[in-house]
């Protein structure tokens, strides 16, 4: 596994420059840790993807909607904690082979309505359980409804799903990056 040392690939991500909501979910107890992981929570991606969550934002923006970002880049001291929490490789990345979202390249998002409130999704974010995939058929229509309205934005802004996480996108060629260290965000 390659890792940088460096963290000049990765770019602020913030709400008014990207029209997103901002709500880290790592930075608060409110997560599968069960305790407050990130120190310094800022919301960072790699300079590849940021111009896709742009554009993702602005076709979701252009359907009435507004991306909210759970998580960004994340440093693999948090995959750590993450994976003794839940050493499961369906749902978290083995710290060993890296997750996307160390690499800077995966984002978890939802959408909002214009009232600001959360569409269905069926699940939480972060429900680690059969629900969570993409294609689990025992979900209302108008959850179908809305995994496939976001996964159309992401699709088109240039990201990829993965089965298992409604909520989790990232760079198509993730794998080919490094592992970013970067004090963006501690834990
Ligand atoms: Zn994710």
């Amino acid at each position: 596994m390659d890792t940088a040392v460096i963290d000049q690939d990765l770019v602020i991500i913030n709400e008014a420059q990207y029209g997103v909501v901002i709500d880290l979910v790592y930075a608060s107890s409110n997560n599968i840790a069960g305790r407050v992981v990130y120190q310094t929570a800022r919301c960072a991606l790699h300079k590849d993807a940021a111009p896709r969550l742009l554009r993702a934002s602005e076709l979701a923006r252009s359907a009435g909607y507004t991306l909210k970002v759970f998580d960004g880049y994340r440093p693999p001291a948090a995959q750590k904690i993450f994976w003794l929490a839940l050493p499961d490789a369906q749902y978290v990345a083995d710290p060993l082979q890296g997750s996307h979202h160390s690499r800077g390249t995966a984002v978890d998002v939802t959408l909002l309505d214009e009232q600001g409130a959360e569409l269905d999704m069926g699940t939480g974010f972060d429900a680690m359980e059969d629900a969570s995939h993409h294609d689990y058929a025992d979900l209302p229509a108008i959850v179908q409804k809305n995994r496939l309205l976001l996964l159309g934005i992401m699709l088109h802004a240039g990201f990829r799903g993965i089965k298992s996480e409604w909520w989790h996108y990232e760079l198509p060629n993730s794998g080919a990056y490094p592992v970013i260290e970067s004090t963006l965000v501690t834990v």
